[in-house]
């Protein structure tokens, strides 16, 4: 089969770059291993956070990060084993967390997250996809001093890079009608930010997608790209060859694999992430979280609400560690009072593999060769 462009992927990137390419005029067929939806892009956070533009390679993260190694129920882990890609990505990772390389990166992530943002805001009303899309910003929530001092810095930041930011303490916290009743000391709002469900933003895309003759093949691995004279020529699969003018990868944390017999290693590592989604009984919070030392974001997404995080490098695998997902939820009680913690602690997680660069910035655009490949 042959098309303008081959997007191997679809999750959230691939199914975006779908959408656009097929506005421009473009034959887009997007090939899937499992189900569209089915990777990193369904169980996440669903938060669209232009304020989270300080990358995890951060000066702080190193010692944090050593700090939450000795500990089984801190939100990092990293399962220890021999593996070069995974060494020679946390040497680039140490070599990135300094403040300069901080400074020069966030303005980028910035603009990044607005752009996406401002992208949500005109697709999803364009397409009338029905995703809980909300845009009430983010309280980004601390329970003690070192959490403070480190919203405070956030808020720093956020003030000299000219996103909008607001101090709440602990009195203002409960007046702004978030719909939790808080434990927290205080929060940094940023009312830029918004949120959605992801799995829903998902479905809609891909039946607005396939309505418009983009061509998307579920459980079609791809196995093995074919380059002949400096181009992919073909993309092979079990299910028949696919050739394109112009290939997009978009296989998420699974891109590195790929890419491998190609004699290109690209510095991604997996990183594991659990969310466990809870029907609401209630009328849901108007504002989702980030609850700052804990590591976890609260999203109500319609009529359900999920906790979400963790970051483990563990490879590329999917098992749940009960104990770090229990983590998850006994946290939540440091902020928001009426969590039924006994609840929570009966509904199965999901996991999902984030695609993790060192530096924390995208790669984004063409490889020098196979120069169609993107
Ligand atoms: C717990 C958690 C919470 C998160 N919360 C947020 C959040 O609130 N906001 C946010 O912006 N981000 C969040 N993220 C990160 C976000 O989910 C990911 O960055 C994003 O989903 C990555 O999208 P993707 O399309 O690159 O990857 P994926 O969604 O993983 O899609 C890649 C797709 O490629 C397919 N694929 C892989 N190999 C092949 C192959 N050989 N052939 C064909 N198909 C293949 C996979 O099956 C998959 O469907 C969170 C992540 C986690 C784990």
């Amino acid at each position: 089969m042959t098309s303008d462009v081959i997007i191997i992927g679809g999750g959230i990137i691939g199914l975006c770059c779908a959408y656009y390419l097929q506005q421009s005029g473009c034959r887009v067929i997007v090939l899937e291993k499992e189900q569209i939806g089915s990777g990193c892009s369904h169980g996440n956070a669903g938060l669209i956070t232009p304020s989270h533009f300080v990358p995890l390679a951060s000066p702080g993260t190193i010692g944090k990060g050593l700090r939450w190694l000795l500990d089984p129920e801190s939100p990092f882990y990293l399962r220890p084993r021999m593996d070069r890609e995974l060494w020679r990505w946390l040497w680039r990772f140490l070599q990135a967390s300094n403040v300069r390389l901080m400074r020069r990166n966030m303005p980028v992530l910035l603009r990044l997250a607005l752009a996406s943002r401002r992208l949500y805001g005109e697709l999803i009303p364009a397409e009338n996809i029905a995703c809980h899309f909300q845009e009430n910003g983010m309280l980004l929530v601390y329970s003690g001093p070192e959490g403070r001092e480190s919203c405070r810095e956030m808020m720093d930041y956020a003030q000299v890079l000219g996103l909008p930011a607001e101090w709440v303490n602990s009195g203002e916290l409960s007046s702004m009608e978030a719909g939790y009743a808080f434990r927290a000391s205080g929060a940094v709002y940023f009312p830029r930010d918004a949120h959605l469900s992801p799995a829903d933003f998902m479905a809609g895309l891909a039946r607005r997608l396939t309505a418009r003759g983009v061509e998307i093949h579920p459980d079609t691995a791809v196995q093995e790209l074919e380059v002949s004279g400096g181009k992919v020529v073909r993309v092979r699969t079990a299910k028949g060859g696919f050739s394109g003018n112009t290939v997009v990868l978009a296989a998420g944390a699974w891109s590195p694999l790929l890419l491998k017999s190609l004699g290109i290693r690209l510095p991604l590592q997996p990183a594991k992430g659990y969310s466990i989604t809870r029907p609401l009984d209630h009328p849901p919070p108007r504002i989702p979280l980030i609850l700052e030392e804990a590591k976890v974001a609260v999203t109500p997404m319609g009529d359900v609400i999920r906790l979400a995080g963790t970051l483990e490098l563990s490879g590329w695998e999917l098992s749940i560690r009960p104990r770090r997902v229990r983590a998850i939820i006994e946290s939540t009680a440091a902020y928001v009072k009426g969590f039924p913690l006994q609840e929570w602690g009966k509904l199965p997680a999901w996991s999902g593999l984030r695609p993790c660069s060192p530096d924390g910035l995208p790669f984004i655009g063409p490889f020098s060769t196979p120069s169609n490949l993107i």
